[in-house]
């Protein structure tokens, strides 16, 4: 890459890149515009989407660090949780997950993402949603306890969303470009994810500046609303142009762009119609869409090209970000839709 004047922190390699670029020809004729997916679900096998992409960053400098354990935190069926539990064991690290569920004295069954951490290893705290806001309390005490048991344990924070996680679709935007020269005529492109905890959107952002990619990012939140994502975005770009010293100029209001409206009943909760739509999807071309992220994101997307097929101009590259562990909790709400 001859035009990159910056340099990476520390990384190792755990996922599988770069990831492939397809294109969707029955859901773009469908919709008159070009939509091609980037099928960051194939990172990996169980260790797949986009945290994946952080965690080489982060795993990087925890082993830098000494380390022995990470400890991280997020919802029951966490994909960031399950990939950091299967990317520490690949690093060779212990991992300890805090898990938000209502009632930690009857957690949820073993099933979807929760399985696979536990086949990774990983010990899980169980916390309320209440206690969940306080989750740093919870990390250093957690920390405190397994320094007791002369453990060198390392915090990475929820979605491994801060300033050295971003660099994981910093990286990512490298290969985009590359995908983008690749594709057939020159169009302006819009490059569409969803959003949970702004690392993955700060990086792209950054990722286009810095690797000077003009395409437009759209982020659909899946929970909160535009200032809450608009605020920690814009968090994540400053401390990182501060920490590592980016030379970009970044303005919250001009590059932070989030598509707010498709929340639905909340958090990993899901509508019939949403779910229809990943169906829809898996039917028309084979891409399996997960209920909590790319699947309200997608639906955000088609809602849109609905009002106005142009709205996001003549190209799309949508980011499937992964999940699909999320789709075996549902599968009683969608044997409701196949009755
Ligand atoms: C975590 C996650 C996202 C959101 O990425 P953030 O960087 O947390 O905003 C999107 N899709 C899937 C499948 C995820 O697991």
């Amino acid at each position: 890459m001859p035009d990159v004047k910056f340099a990476y922190p520390k990384h190792i390699n755990l996922a599988n890149l770069p990831t492939p670029v397809r294109y969707l020809s029955r859901i773009s004729s469908r919709y008159g515009v070009e939509i091609y997916i980037k099928q960051d679900e194939m990172t990996g096998t169980a260790l797949s989407g986009n945290k994946v992409r952080k965690l080489e960053f982060v795993l990087a400098h925890a082993l830098e660090q000494n380390a022995d354990t990470v400890i991280t935190c997020g919802g029951a069926q966490s994909n960031h949780c399950r990939a950091t539990a299967i990317a520490a064991a690949m690093a060779g690290l212990d991992c300890c997950l805090l898990l938000r569920t209502p009632d930690p004295l009857n957690p949820p069954e073993t099933g979807g993402n929760i399985l696979l951490d536990k086949m990774a290893g990983a010990e899980i705290v169980w916390i309320t949603p209440e206690e969940y806001k306080r989750r740093d309390e919870f990390f250093e005490k957690q920390s405190k306890i397994l320094q007791s048991q002369g453990k060198k344990p390392y915090i990475i924070p929820e979605g491994a969303s801060d300033a050295l996680g971003a660099w994981g679709y910093i990286k990512a935007m490298q290969e985009i470009k590359n995908d983008i020269a690749g594709l057939p005529e020159d169009k302006q492109t819009a490059i569409i994810h969803a959003t949970g905890s702004g690392g993955t959107a700060a990086g792209l952002i950054l990722g286009a500046k810095l690797h000077k990619v003009n395409a437009r990012i759209a982020s659909i939140n899946v929970c909160d609303d535009r200032d809450y994502f608009t605020n920690i975005i814009s968090n994540i770009c400053k401390k990182a142009i501060n920490d590592f010293n980016l030379d970009i100029e970044f303005s919250a209001q001009k590059d932070i762009e989030i598509i707010d409206g498709y929340v639905g009943r909340g958090y990993a909760l899901s509508r019939p119609e949403e779910l229809s739509l990943i169906c829809e999807m898996a039917k028309t071309e084979g891409i399996f869409l997960d209920p909590v992220y790319t699947g309200k994101a997608f639906y955000g997307m088609i809602k849109e090209l609905e009002k106005d097929p142009k709205c996001f101009g003549s190209r799309i590259i949508f980011i499937h970000t992964g999940g699909i562990f999320g789709l075996f909790s549902k599968s009683q709400e969608f044997a409701a839709l196949f009755k």
